[in-house]
């Protein structure tokens, strides 16, 4: 008996001295990146004003995936992408082989992505907004297949590096996003929350999981080189601070928030690093957390109001040729292809729960920061982690609100997307119908 207890009590002192041996919530995890700048001149995602391709590289693109598994096996893969956003059947088709290859149901990858307008335009999204030629547009075809197939690449490196782990996180805070709906409210709502995920392997923290809700729209249309905007500068900085460390950002429901003030380099630096510091200033203190990960993916159809003719587009949203006029033409076209146009938009909602710790909610689309604020409101206990821009940027998601007083965020921007008219007056209920669900589903 007393030689059992005095090799558990050694045992308990030698765990003390040293806490990384402390695996008992069973985690392993891995973490990868790879390069994705383009190496041709692409059109650039974003502004419809630019009037030339890209012309060089400010800093490169990454897409990093981070692999986790609990102790019962189950994995999560997350990919954090330098881009303007995957549309809707990139995330399918990668999706697809992620499960085919690794093993990873659909529901356990998400897709998230920065929303940098200095990347490169990806499969069909945006096309109403640029003037690009057919050959433009096969290169574009073209960098898009290879990327795709760099994602599933990273997903696999991240699953091959799995090792035994643990996982901490928190929240902090920056203050540099603000409401650019001020035509309708001077000082409307932000988030200016930054949740954190750290993951250390042997002791050392090798990854570092973060959103801001914010649009990485510090470089404006008049920048024609890469860049990952102030997500790329905060990133690089922290993985500059923490040799070792691979930082990966999200997008929060910044839909109606952008960086304030904006337009330099200046500007992208000063806003990068002050989230980095953030990040790096609160990810030494993080309490580790335990438990079991679920998850869960659905798709919702999101009603449109109905098709718009130009003239609707132009006298409801002050919105012009040539972007109109194009259009049209894209909705002839969709229509001699199918019959007629879509009546609605699927949306992806996905819910990933770490324990009691960290529910994350990620939804597709330019998600406005009320849908933030609201789930954490209704949820305070959840530790809700609002993720937008996941799995599908299709265009932007009104609150009711925001649908009411209408704007570019209301309905206008849905032109340049290629969709039929604005969404109608039920898609904050329908969304939030389905997070209750999956919320229930996963708790
Ligand atoms: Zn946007």
């Amino acid at each position: 008996m007393s030689l059992h207890r005095r090799a558990f009590l050694t045992a308990a002192a030698v765990a003390a001295l040293r806490p990384w041996r402390v695996d008992a919530a069973g985690w392993r995890a891995g973490v990868a990146t790879v390069d994705i700048t383009p190496k041709t001149s692409l059109w650039m995602a974003g502004f419809a004003a630019r009037t030339q391709p890209a012309q060089g590289t400010a800093q490169p693109l990454h897409a990093k995936a981070l692999a986790i598994e609990d102790a019962r096996g189950r994995r999560l893969v997350v990919v954090t992408l330098d881009l303007l956003g995957v549309t809707g059947a990139m995330a399918a088709r990668i999706g697809t082989a992620v499960r085919a290859r690794y093993q990873v149901p659909r529901e356990r990858l998400l897709l998230a992505s920065s929303h940098t307008h200095s990347g490169p335009v990806v499969d069909t999204q945006l096309l109403v907004a640029y003037d690009v030629t057919p050959r433009q547009i096969a290169d574009i075809e073209a960098y898009t297949a290879w990327l795709e197939g760099q994602i599933v690449d990273v997903v696999g490196a991240a699953l091959k590096a799995l090792a035994p782990a643990t996982l901490h996180a928190g929240e902090t805070t920056t203050g540099f996003g603000a409401n650019r709906r001020v035509q309708y409210t001077p000082e409307g709502p932000v988030d200016h929350r930054v949740p954190l995920l750290r993951v250390d392997v042997g002791g050392t923290p090798r990854a570092i999981l973060f959103s801001y809700a914010c649009h990485n729209t510090t470089l404006q249309a008049s920048n024609v080189e890469w860049h990952g905007d102030y997500a790329g500068v905060a990133q690089a900085a922290i993985e500059a601070a923490q040799p070792g460390v691979t930082a990966l950002f999200m997008t929060g429901c910044g839909a109606d928030i952008n960086p304030k003030p904006r337009g330099t380099v200046a500007d992208v630096e000063q806003h990068g690093r002050a989230l980095a510091k953030a990040v790096t200033g609160a990810m030494g203190s993080l309490p580790p957390i335990t438990g079991d990960t679920r998850a869960a993916l659905e798709f919702v159809e999101l009603p449109f109001e109905k098709a718009l003719s130009p003239d609707e587009w132009k006298q409801r949203f002050g919105l012009a040729d040539p972007y109109v006029a194009r259009h049209a033409q894209l909705m002839d076209t969709m229509r001699a292809r199918d019959g007629k146009l879509p009546a609605s938009q699927p949306i992806p909602l996905q819910v990933w729960r770490f324990g009691r710790a960290i529910t994350l909610v990620a939804l597709g689309g330019e998600v406005v920061v009320d849908y933030a604020l609201r789930l954490r409101r209704e949820h305070p206990d959840d530790h809700v982690w609002p993720v937008g821009y996941a799995n599908d940027v299709f265009g932007y998601v009104p609150s009711r609100r925001v649908l009411q007083e209408g704007g570019y965020e209301g309905g206008g921007a849905l032109l340049y997307y290629g969709r039929p008219g604005p969404f109608d007056a039920t898609v904050e209920d329908r969304i939030f119908e389905a997070l209750e669900r999956l919320l229930r589903q996963t708790r």
